[in-house]
């Protein structure tokens, strides 16, 4: 940590196979803990219609994100999708703890393995799991953007993530969307009220 940083806050790290669903539970969870702030990644992936920059990401240029790789600057950094980079900032974090936050985090698999490692004491990792490997993929099918080639290697990809639940704090199985929210709640609650920084059991 460099000298002038807030001491470290909480992290919250939701991550899942794609098509797993986790983007609605941080959603919910952001309005139901007023102390929770999202971690706003970095990515060289073009905005869509109605995201905004230092909202939803950081839109960066291909060239200015591979900069700050080399700076150091990021605690993961992923080539989510072929020539797409998404990463954390170490200055994300410590804007949003210097404002007395706990950070909630939307990120795939390897980056939240990262991340966890980053910060194993302060953390609590939860990797949301669909039903079945068939839910998963009929739900990626459902998503009416791919064609099928990105819809193979998409699938390809989710089945190689499932491999990876054993890196995470807490498993959270996404089957009623109701029932998963309010799970969510208490365990993200739990750790919030009572997890005062010693390593998370
Ligand atoms: P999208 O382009 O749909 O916003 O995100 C694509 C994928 O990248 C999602 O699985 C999302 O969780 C993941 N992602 C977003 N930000 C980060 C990040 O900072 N690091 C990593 N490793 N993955 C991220």
């Amino acid at each position: 940590m460099k000298n002038g940083s807030p001491p470290p806050g909480k992290l919250i790290i939701f991550t899942a196979p794609s098509g797993a669903g986790k983007t609605t539970i941080v959603r919910h969870l952001l309005q139901v803990f007023p102390e929770l702030a999202f971690s706003v990644s970095a990515t060289t992936r073009a905005p869509r219609p109605h995201e905004e920059e230092g909202r939803d990401y950081y839109f960066l240029s291909a060239e200015r994100f591979q900069q700050r790789i080399a700076e150091g600057a990021f605690v993961e950094w992923e080539e989510v999708y072929p020539g797409r980079y998404y990463g954390t900032l170490h200055e994300e974090l410590e804007r949003l703890w210097k404002r007395g936050k706990s950070i909630i985090f939307d990120i795939e698999v390897k980056g939240a393995t990262r991340l966890k490692k980053a910060y194993p004491t302060n953390s609590l990792a939860i990797f949301v799991k669909p039903p079945s490997k068939e839910t998963l993929f009929e739900r990626l099918r459902n998503r009416a953007t791919e064609d099928a080639e990105s819809l193979h290697r998409r699938m390809e990809r989710a089945e190689e993530e499932l491999g990876y639940e054993n890196n995470f704090d807490y498993i959270l199985v996404n089957n009623r969307l109701p029932e998963t929210l309010e799970e969510a709640e208490r365990v993200v609650g739990h750790f919030l009220s009572h997890h005062h920084g010693g390593p998370h059991h």
